[in-house]
């Protein structure tokens, strides 16, 4: 039998969004390992004397009792799991490390169990709060997201003929997801974006490599534009064409009446 009253759970999770609610409020978005997006209030976080407190800021990562609602959930309980002392003397770090939650936020959907992407976003904040910023470090986030999600672009061959790549002449198309070789480059007329030999290197090294194998890289500053360039409009086309449509069948699917 199915309990119309309100249920309560405990549940790991990551703050990937917050912010002010009433007056002493906190709206907060969870990012959850097996249950995606958990969007809930917690009640009296700003007044001085709350035990919630700085436990649901940005980026932390706590276990949390949800009491479910009908319209909104509540948070009652909330305790840290690792507490940030770097991100916070840093504002380089601290935007580096929004801007990954999110992404991960923008990858994910409610009810949707993504443990791989989960503990990714941990660990990627945990080494952003204990390590120097790196350059790199939002990259390889981003390429590893990709990867975990199936939206890694091609980088092994061409996206169109499948050739394998020479040393010379590359560019990257977003609109085809991948590296195109010399032969194939003109055969379309849309965006191309520089890829020299080493920004392909560097990329496919991302796409496998654990963050202690790309921490030592020191990449030049126009490989590391280019990176930078093609991966961001990889995951714009990535986004506008799946993500969205993803999250949206997900919606449909869940208010299907009946369910
Ligand atoms: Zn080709």
């Amino acid at each position: 039998m199915v309990s119309s009253r309100p249920r309560t759970y405990t549940v790991e999770a990551v703050i990937v969004r917050a912010s002010d609610f009433g007056e002493a409020d906190r709206l907060v978005t969870l990012l959850t390992p097996f249950a995606g997006l958990v969007r809930a209030v917690a009640r009296g976080a700003r007044k001085p004397k709350s035990r919630l407190g700085g436990n649901v800021d940005l980026l932390r990562h706590i276990r949390v009792s949800v009491n479910e609602g009908r319209s909104l959930h509540s948070i009652s309980q909330a305790q840290s799991l690792f507490s940030l002392r770097g991100l916070h003397t840093s504002l380089e770090k601290m935007s580096t490390g929004i801007y990954m939650a999110e992404l991960a936020e923008r990858f994910s959907v409610e009810g949707g169990s993504n443990p791989a992407l989960f503990n990714h976003l941990v660990r990627t904040v945990q080494a952003l709060d204990a390590e120097d910023l790196h350059m790199l470090m939002p990259r390889w986030f981003e390429m590893q997201v990709l990867q975990i999600n199936g939206f890694l672009p091609t980088i092994t061959s061409c996206v169109d003929c499948g050739s394998d790549l020479e040393p010379q002449g590359h560019v990257f198309s977003p609109e085809r997801g991948g590296i195109v070789c010399p032969d194939c480059r003109a055969s379309e007329s849309d965006v191309l974006l520089p890829a020299a030999l080493n920004t392909v290197k560097i990329l496919r090294h991302m796409a496998r490599a654990e963050w202690q194998a790309v921490q030592p890289l020191q990449p030049g500053e126009d490989e590391l534009r280019q990176i930078g360039r093609i991966l961001k409009e990889h995951l714009e086309f990535v986004l506008d064409r799946n993500v969205r449509s993803t999250a949206f069948m997900d919606e449909v699917t869940r208010w299907r009446p009946g369910k």
